[in-house]
């Protein structure tokens, strides 16, 4: 098929085209093909917000989704061509951070797949969040366009006026089709501004944060340090949200809604709190139709939900009342109204929609006028309504819902580990990749040696591409032979990579005292810290130096290696995911909401060392305790020790050797002589004095636990037997599990 479609367009052959020709042929086919498959027109739309859909390179997962993967694969190779040469060509978009925007893509996917009626609408990010590259051991940030005359994107040829206090701009609509697993295309509907000006941008990712009119859609998640950042972040989110609400009424209307009736029409899921403005701007929209505002404001309550993915109170947006004064004039007056509401019916000032500072608590607007609140994995949920959100919880119990996140597995098993699809393939049939619970028929496999024996055959193939990819890519060589111990997510304290350096110094002190490891280890790293976060860049840097340390070190280095992966991203991850042995997730207890990394190398095989946290819990109950290593204080003694202020990270620090002395090793000479005293002494000193996210307390009990799964590892059956079970639970991680449930208690479009 591809070759009619390549002599039309160039008049030669497959053989005789460059992967950059074929590419663009695909691309072009492919868009074709699934602009043939209609979406589902029921009258009930889902309409999914979202700052970030971090959907990463599309043209392997179309080709999956419309059924001509192997087709293509075959073609391409008959005339001497690779498909996963031609997959390398593709820019991976830069529309999403991590977690949050990763989740988003995949419910887009299953959403598709499950034939639902769904959309998801946010921006065109022309520069991404950064580009991640090491200098000097530092984490050094570029523009990373993604664009090219070739895109996926289509122009909709639509715009809506989006009005500030000082500019009005045009919202230009681009859509990315969004193909269902053998089943119909939706759309991702993404805005942007006319005049971008890419070449405004100077030394890394700098720019006039003035000038809106060119810089309105450069960047995801500009710098926020200071007030103009802060209201260029507003900007954003309003012209996504008018843009949004615009589109959504419009085409709610084209349906025969009379307004009054647009919870039939339409069910908007607010992703996190940066789409919150969307309430109020539907509400002000409503009120030009010429609805009154008590009404407006009952019709978008029954129209919204709201999903909180964090219980960091920082993440919560809080703005200023006179920067939303400053930018969106016209919802001020809402604003006030939507708040004063809520000061007529509750006394509780902790859930007031605008507090004594005069600032806007974004998170509450949503929980008082949207229908439903959801949190992302069971415990997660339980925290949220026994304690961040108890206030909440107090008024609306009915509203309190969990949703625990999935993946998809289109993406996440049968692209990026054709291998291990067509083992499980093999052994159980085609049916687990529509009905994923399918999957726990390979149970029963668990004593099958054969089976064994080709997943561990599997995994050894899929660490051998990722050491010649890393070779490649990043000049390091790593052994294929080693335990590959992995942990890739973005930077963040609470995640801990801290706690996992920790653990590399301890174990490079123990050989250079002449203690070697039975296998030897590979710790790889992938992560992106944000671009002001002083302390997660200074962690980058002491991983870098540890990893430069241990290069040169050849005492060392045979049985230890650190690898950072530069720039971590999706098509990163789908290297590095299938060859994982031993996964990290290690959050401090009750910090991470779900996660979702975990589920994907579950997936794929590798065993999980983690902290009951986030979905980590629900993993364990899935495999039972042979099937994953827990370690650490558990979330009640965590928040209760928050609660009480009585965390001294020194008494740790002074009672124990081991940590003692892999503190100290921080502002050692010997790392000195490869790493910046600042940024060391820095990090030093955190941990310290405050070590916030609680290291210490789990420190030794970390490196237990992760000794006694190392020694499992080397019995190589015992193991292949713990993947396998894994491997065999994870149905349950399934996107298209998720968005079901969504479906059936939130959103109800009743197809
Ligand atoms: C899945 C994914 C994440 C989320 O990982 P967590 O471990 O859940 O934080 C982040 N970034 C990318 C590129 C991903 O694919």
């Amino acid at each position: 098929m591809l070759k009619e479609f390549v002599e039309s367009k160039y008049s030669k052959g497959i053989s005789e085209c460059s992967n950059e020709e074929l590419y663009v042929a695909l691309l072009e086919m492919t868009k074709d093909l699934a602009k043939d498959k209609e979406s589902n027109k029921g009258k009930k739309k889902v309409y999914y917000i979202s700052a970030e859909f971090l959907i990463g390179k599309l043209l392997s997962n179309n080709l999956i989704n419309l059924g001509i993967f192997d087709t293509v694969k075959k073609e391409l190779s008959e005339n001497g061509k690779s498909i996963y040469d031609i997959e390398e060509i593709e820019n991976e978009p830069s529309l999403g951070n991590g977690g949050l925007g990763r989740l988003a893509a995949c419910f887009l996917d299953s959403i598709a797949t499950l034939g639902i009626n769904g959309d998801g609408i946010g921006i065109n990010y022309h520069l991404g969040l950064f580009k991640q590259v090491f200098e000097k051991n530092l984490q050094k940030e570029y523009p990373n366009p993604w664009i090219d005359q070739a895109s996926w994107l289509t122009d909709a040829g639509k715009s809506y006026t989006v009005q500030f206090r000082y500019h009005t701009v045009q919202a230009k609509l681009f859509d990315i089709a969004v193909t269902g697993y053998e089943n119909r295309t939706n759309k991702l509907h993404l805005f942007d501004i006319e005049n971008v000006d890419e070449n405004s941008v100077q030394d890394g990712i700098s720019f006039d944060k003035d000038d809106i009119e060119k810089n309105l859609t450069l960047f995801l998640y500009p710098d926020d340090s200071d007030e103009k950042g802060q209201l260029l972040r507003i900007y954003q989110q309003y012209f996504m949200v008018s843009a949004g609400a615009q589109y959504i009424l419009e085409e709610c209307m084209a349906k025969g809604s009379n307004l009054h009736d647009l919870a039939d029409y339409a069910a908007i899921q607010i992703n996190d709190t940066h789409p919150t403005m969307v309430i109020p701007e539907l509400i002000r929209l409503l009120m030009e139709h010429g609805i009154c505002i008590g009404e407006a404001m009952d019709i978008v309550s029954k129209t919204c939900a709201y999903t909180n993915h964090t219980i960091l109170a920082e993440a919560l947006e809080k703005w200023p009342l006179d920067y939303l004064w400053k930018v969106v004039p016209q919802l001020i007056p809402i604003i006030f109204a939507l708040d004063n509401e809520v000061r007529k019916k509750y006394d509780d000032p902790s859930v007031y929609i605008i507090d004594d500072s005069r600032r806007v608590h974004m998170a509450h607007i949503d929980m008082h006028y949207g229908y439903s609140i959801n949190g992302v994995a069971y415990l997660h949920t339980e925290i949220l309504k026994n304690s961040e959100l108890n206030n909440f919880y107090k008024i609306y119990p009915e509203k309190f819902n969990n949703k625990t996140n999935g993946i998809t597995f289109r993406r996440w098993l049968m692209h990026c580990n054709e291998e291990l699809t067509s083992l499980i393939t093999d052994c159980i049939g085609n049916g687990y990749k529509k009905d994923a619970d399918e999957l726990e028929k390979l149970a029963g496999f668990a004593d099958d040696e054969a089976v064994l024996e080709k997943l561990l055959a599997i995994k050894a193939k899929k660490k051998e591409e990722l050491k010649e990819y890393l070779e490649k890519t990043q000049n390091v060589t790593i052994d294929p032979n080693a335990i590959f111990d992995i942990q890739v997510k973005r930077l963040h304290e609470y995640k801990r990579q801290q706690l996992n350096a920790l653990y590399i110094i301890h174990k490079y002190l123990e050989i250079k005292g002449g203690k070697l490891p039975e296998t030897p280890i590979t710790a790889i790293f992938g992560a992106k810290a944000a671009p002001a976060y002083t302390i997660a860049k200074d962690i980058i840097h002491l991983i870098l130096c540890l990893q430069k340390l241990i290069e040169k070190d050849d005492s060392v280095n045979p049985y230890l290696k650190v690898v950072m992966v530069e720039n971590y991203n999706v098509s990163k991850a789908a290297k590095l995911i299938p060859a994982c042995d031993v996964s990290e997730q290690i959050s401090l207890a009750s910090k991470e909401a779900s996660g979702t990394g975990n589920m994907k190398f579950m997936l794929n095989g590798a065993v999980t060392l983690g902290t009951l946290d986030g979905a980590n819990v629900e993993i364990s109950d899935l495999v039972g305790e042979e099937n994953i290593y827990v370690f650490g204080e558990d979330s009640d003694t965590v928040i209760k020790r928050y609660e009480e202020g009585s965390y001294c990270s020194k008494d740790y620090y002074n009672k124990d050797e081991v940590l003692k002395e892999a503190v100290d090793f921080i502002v050692s000479e010997e790392l000195l002589s490869v790493g910046d005293k600042e940024h060391l002494e820095r990090l030093y000193h955190e941990l310290l004095e405050k070590d916030w996210f609680m290291t210490f307390p789990d420190f030794a009990d970390y490196i237990a636990v992760k000794e006694k799964m190392f020694a499992d590892y080397a019995d190589r059956k015992g193991w292949a037997k713990k993947m396998l079970l894994n491997i065999s639970k994870a149905g349950f991680f399934s996107s298209d599990r998720t968005i079901a449930e969504y479906d059936r208690d939130i959103w109800k479009t009743g197809c």
